[in-house]
């Protein structure tokens, strides 16, 4: 499905006509008109989409929604569009290439680096809210939400800096981020530390902590990059791995996995973006390791140098449980790897210290303690230990019985770690119904956002419109979180 036959999207010969021609006193020019919606939305009218969280899946959404005429608000706490990339450890670049990471409409241009550099993509995407025309409510906190089953309506809590006000939509769409509510470990001791904790989303980078003894608990994508940073601005640092992780060179990722569809090449082979997002969706995740398993022996063989570098370093590898990779690992838990760009050599030739199979077991005023007795002094101790489920945001935001209510999201019964069965077949509440009427989830990278953010703004459109929207199957909620 890629529309709503009655209600085209106004694009090619349906496009606007912008100029309205003629004589007019009372003319109202696209400035007005824009700022008479502006004004009204969320004050004299309700919108019938609110979208909480303006990171890029919110913003993607939005411009569809905008696209197909539905009346939406995006609340984010930051000030600006591109904010939740700003505000992250400044060394980070995508680790997915441009063919990857287009949004919905406007694709980078010819000259957009492989690796957006992650203010670079921040800017992007405040251009993009700007000329998409998105209700973009920055500075705005979405305190509370609850839902009203006599009227189908939500009653949304938000604080616009500082201005205290109720909206009312039918539909409330969770843009919260799948990286979003982190996972702080409670290790015993943390409050008697003398010096800086953070969990990785807080880290803002290695300049400050040069000469520091750094403690990363840790060994997935977050790890690795804020070890490198450490790293590069002299810093002492030891990476703590508590289990085995998948490490793929971004080189080998692009060639091997992505090339054939995400590329230069691809591209020359008249493969659309479309084209290659519609491929990557048609094989379903039943079937889809068997399509990864070879390729990642691929992988296996042709950097195995680099593989057996890393084991001697004691570094603990592995590619998935079945041996499916990267992508599979994202789909199933959503963590568990590291796309090498550098900080993998550091590890391997010692520079970046490793200790492996161990976890911290108590942190003391001024160093830590690992499982294996060994005391690591320390300034500062980064906890790169992921991300909770987004029903933790509908915990946070709504209320407990109805994270409850929806259960876990992500993952689909694989049965593997993280990923508990029963099988379901399709990523866990996203873009699709969940058990809370008027409840979506939306998240995942550039790709699934992109993807996916059509077929969840048509849903909300068919319901606005009053359109039969009958679901073949609502899978029982078997994990909370
Ligand atoms: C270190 C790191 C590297 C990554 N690298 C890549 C990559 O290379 N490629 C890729 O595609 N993905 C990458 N990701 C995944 C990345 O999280 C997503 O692609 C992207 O951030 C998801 O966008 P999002 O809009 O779903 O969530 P987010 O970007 O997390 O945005 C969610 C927004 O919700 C806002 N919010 C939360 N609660 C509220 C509230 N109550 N009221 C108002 N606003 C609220 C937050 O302020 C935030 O801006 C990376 C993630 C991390 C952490």
């Amino acid at each position: 499905m890629t529309e709503l036959r009655d209600h085209p999207e106004p694009r090619n010969s349906l496009r606007p006509k912008g100029a309205r021609h003629g004589a007019d006193k009372n003319r109202a020019s696209w400035a007005d008109e824009r700022r008479e919606e502006i004004e009204s939305l969320g004050y004299t009218e309700q919108p019938y989409c609110v979208i909480v969280g303006g990171g890029q899946g919110g913003i993607g959404l939005g411009a569809r929604l905008r696209q197909l005429n539905v009346p939406t608000i995006i609340l984010e706490k930051n000030p600006k569009p591109g904010d939740s990339w700003r505000n992250r450890y400044k060394s980070l670049c995508l680790h997915d290439p441009v063919w990857y990471d287009h949004l919905p409409y406007i694709p980078f241009p010819d000259n957009w680096p492989i690796f957006s550099p992650k203010d670079k993509l921040g800017d992007w995407l405040e251009m993009y809210t700007k000329a998409m025309e998105l209700n973009y409510w920055g500075s705005t906190e979405c305190t509370s939400a609850s839902y009203n089953k006599q009227t189908g309506e939500w009653t949304v809590e938000v604080n616009r800096d500082g201005e205290k006000l109720t909206l009312r939509p039918k539909q409330l769409v969770l843009a919260t981020g799948m990286s979003g509510v982190p996972n702080m470990p409670d290790i015993p001791g943390m409050e008697t530390f003398k010096g800086e904790q953070q969990h990785s989303s807080q880290h803002p980078g290695g300049e400050a902590y040069k000469g520091k003894k750094v403690v990363v608990l840790g060994a997935n994508n977050s790890a690795h990059d804020i070890c490198c940073a450490l790293w590069e601005n002299d810093a002492d640092v030891t990476m703590v791995q508590r289990s085995s992780t998948h490490i793929i060179k971004s080189d080998t990722l692009m060639e091997l996995v992505l090339g054939g569809l995400y590329s230069e090449e691809a591209v020359q082979n008249g493969i659309t973006t479309n084209m290659a997002d519609m491929t990557f969706a048609s094989i379903p995740f039943r079937i889809m390791p068997d399509f990864h398993i070879p390729v990642y022996e691929q992988v296996a063989e042709r950097d195995a140098d680099f593989y057996e570098r890393l084991k001697k370093a004691d570094f603990m590898l592995d590619f998935g449980e079945d041996g499916s990779g990267l992508f599979m690992k994202y789909l199933r838990r959503g963590s568990g790897y590291y796309i090498d760009v550098g900080a993998s050599e550091l590890v391997a030739d010692g520079e970046i210290k490793l200790k492996s199979g161990v976890t911290i077991e108590r942190v003391n005023p001024e160093s830590v303690t690992l499982s294996d007795g060994t005391e690591l002094p320390a300034n500062l101790i980064v906890y790169a230990t992921g991300y909770g489920s987004m029903n933790g945001w509908a915990a946070k935001i709504i209320s407990q019985e109805v994270a409850d209510k929806v259960g876990k999201c992500w993952g689909m019964g694989s049965g593997t770690t993280k990923d508990p069965g029963p099988w379901e077949g399709e990523l866990r509440n996203m873009w699709k119904p969940t058990h809370q009427p008027g409840l979506w989830f939306h998240g995942g990278n550039l790709h699934q956002s992109r993807h996916y953010s059509r077929y969840l703004s048509l849903q909300l459109k068919a319901r606005m419109e009053g359109i039969d929207t009958p679901i073949y199957g609502m899978e029982e909620v078997h994990h909370l979180s």
